[in-house]
């Protein structure tokens, strides 16, 4: 049978996705083993952990049910991680807020990505693979919704415990 150019380009864009959640599950993990003194962060990070494995799983199957495979990948999401990394890289003190907002900002490449992938899917009449990217992307919303709340407190207590270090640094 003949794949149409948009099933081609809408296998592509499910590729790059797959490849954007294996990026977004290792920038989870390591941020998960550096953030013990930030419960909530560490608990929403985990969550959204769990649902970035399943995340990948759906997307799989999305591209298994097309007929096509995760092979060759780009690598959009790995150069766009490596950024967000370069911007937090300099300053070790700060890094768990420097990550949350790096988590921030990939959330929405997440949220821009799946909103594309569900125009394609609906363009090519993939009313499936339309309706698994609609519930990831609300999983992604959630997390940044989620993280856009935290953030003032993660910041707030890397200063607290900053402050202190130095108070008893000068003693
Ligand atoms: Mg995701
Ligand atoms: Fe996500």
């Amino acid at each position: 049978m003949e794949t149409s150019r948009i099933d081609e380009e809408l296998n592509q864009w499910l590729r790059d996705a797959h490849a954007m959640e294996e990026q977004a599950e290792k920038m989870l993990q390591a941020q998960s083993s550096r953030i013990e003194n930030y419960p909530e962060l560490a608990a929403g990070i985990e969550r959204h952990l769990a649902e970035t494995r399943r995340q990948k799983e759906r997307i799989e199957q999305c591209l298994t049910r097309r007929g096509s495979s995760t092979s060759s990948m780009k690598d959009v999401a790995a150069k766009f991680t490596a950024m967000l990394q370069g911007v937090g890289g300099t300053v070790a003190s700060d890094e768990v807020v420097k990550g949350a907002m790096a988590s921030y900002t990939f959330e929405h490449f997440e949220i821009s990505a799946y909103k594309a992938l569900i125009a394609a899917a609906e363009m090519a009449g993939d009313t499936e693979t339309a309706r698994v990217c609609t519930e990831i992307c609300r999983e992604e919303e959630a997390m940044a919704d989620q993280l856009a709340g935290l953030l003032p407190k993660v910041a707030t207590t890397y200063l607290e415990r900053s402050a202190r270090d130095m108070a008893e640094a000068k003693r």
